[in-house]
């Protein structure tokens, strides 16, 4: 099976593992969702006219390039039965004269503009697909994909954005190494259903549209199936979006919205025990679910990795965009926290215990919420994930408890939800984002720090514990 880094299936054992736990759950939900296979080896090359290069390209920029566009290619026509006519390859060495040429095929100078300030590229047109300097080789998947999806649906496409960009998105993780999602907040299905809407969106906070879009289209491939989500672009050429939707997937655009708001399906790497993997996404689910509780408000789960290799976790680490001491260090142990924008994951390597997965989610969760506080209040931020995994993951290993600063830092954070309660906790975390800690603590508990510290009398039995 080909597939990006990041393009994992569950092993069968896991998936019954899952769907038994969606069936426990006791929902309404629609029948199970369509077995997983894994892929044809795909073959052949396509007809690709020979590109145009700008000088000082490198020969292996070239080779990249053309190489995701004809696994694109060739993936698509397969599973869509199409064969849009090949827009020829620009690839540039300068973002400059991609714009004049932008200018010269057409595009306003209100376009061009926006290409300038906002960067990116466009979807191919007039028979082109260019490819900048900063484009990422997953762009090229991104970009032929709107190719298919207007073989699909014509121009249907600009009145289901979010089925657009959000299918494309999704391709280029999946099948082109790309990694990135929805960072915190959800953009709402209803502001990225027309072009206008998108585009307006889009000098706003790209990853955030671009994220919400390709979760909401990931749900669908979950819980549908690729082939019943083509069918449904297929059905837009002569059907409104609605219509299609009830007839394709027998479901309705607020459907679709709760879909969306549910935490992705985890990718679990094929190998990994079911025993391990159903552990971990029990932890997780029952520890989002807590969390958003705390949070009153809807927010985007990370997407859950579960590695059975070190290697495969450090190639990802690559693929996020780590440096070379970073990744020396993840191919020894540990593994970062959920990073918002660079890709909103919670990584599990192989080697870390499966409650881990309960800290990982609340540091996301307090990122969330607070932007970048934990680097400003480590305490807090540790206390606050060692006390939701106690909490929610009594399986959480006490052998952690015998780091005195994390379970210092725990009791404290219990201390303040004991005298505030666990909303006057979140309140906090949240002031965090605009405001110094000791300000923050002030306006929302009324006490400073001294008033919630451990004092030195009860610190010492905390190393008593563990071996
Ligand atoms: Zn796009």
């Amino acid at each position: 099976m080909r597939s990006g880094p990041l393009s994992r299936r569950l092993s069968d054992g896991v998936r019954a593992g899952l769907v038994a736990l969606v069936v426990a759950c006791g929902s309404s939900r629609p029948a199970p969702p369509p077995p997983i296979v894994a892929r044809a080896e795909v073959a052949g090359t396509s007809d690709a006219p020979a590109p145009w290069v700008e000088e000082n390209t490198s020969a292996e920029r070239v080779a990249a390039v053309r190489a995701n566009y004809e696994k694109t290619w060739t993936i698509l026509s397969q599973r869509t039965g199409k064969k849009p006519a090949l827009p020829a390859l620009r690839v540039y060495s300068t973002r400059e004269r991609f714009l004049a040429d932008l200018q010269d095929t057409g595009f306003s100078p209100d376009d061009v503009a926006s290409f300038r300030r906002v960067g990116g590229a466009p979807r191919p047109m007039h028979g082109t697909l260019w490819v900048p300097p900063d484009m990422k080789l997953s762009g090229v998947c991104h970009e032929l994909t709107h190719s298919f999806i207007e073989a699909l649906c014509g121009d249907a496409y600009q009145r289901a954005k979010w089925l657009d960009e959000g299918f494309a998105t999704w391709f280029e993780r999946a099948e082109c190494g790309a990694v990135g999602f929805a960072p915190g907040d959800p953009v709402k299905l209803a502001d990225m259903q027309t072009d206008e809407q998108w585009s307006a969106l889009r000098v706003a906070n790209p990853s955030r549209v671009y994220g919400s879009a390709a979760a909401v289209v990931a749900r669908l491939v979950a819980r549908f199936g690729e082939a019943q989500v083509l069918q449904l672009l297929t059905a837009l050429r002569d059907q409104d979006l609605e219509v299609g939707l009830r007839q394709v997937l027998g479901i309705d655009l607020a459907g679709v919205q709760a879909l969306a708001d549910e935490p992705p399906p985890p990718w679990i790497e094929a190998g990994v025990e079911a025993g391990r993997a159903r552990a971990i996404v029990e932890d997780y689910q029952r520890t989002w679910s807590y969390l958003v509780g705390l949070a009153g408000r809807p927010v985007h789960a990370p997407q859950l990795v579960v590695y059975r290799t070190r290697e495969r976790f450090v190639a990802d680490m690559r693929a996020v965009g780590f440096s070379d001491s970073f990744l020396a260090m993840f191919e020894r142990s540990s593994a970062p926290r959920p990073l918002l924008v660079a890709a909103w994951t919670a990584w599990m390597p192989p080697d870390a215990e499966p409650s881990a997965v309960c800290e990982l989610l609340a540091q996301g969760f307090f990122d969330v919420l607070s932007g970048d506080a934990s680097r400003r209040v480590r305490w807090l931020d540790a206390g606050f994930a060692r006390w939701v995994a106690k909490r929610e993951c009594p399986a959480s290993s006490e052998a952690r408890d015998a780091r005195g600063v994390d379970a210092s830092a725990a009791i404290t954070v219990e201390r303040i939800v004991t005298r505030f309660g666990e909303k006057k906790l979140v309140e906090l975390i949240a002031a965090l984002h605009d405001e110094e800690l000791e300000p923050a603590m002030r306006k929302v508990l009324g006490v400073d720090l001294a008033g919630v510290q451990l004092d030195a009398g009860e610190a010492p039995g905390l190393f008593r514990v563990g071996p």
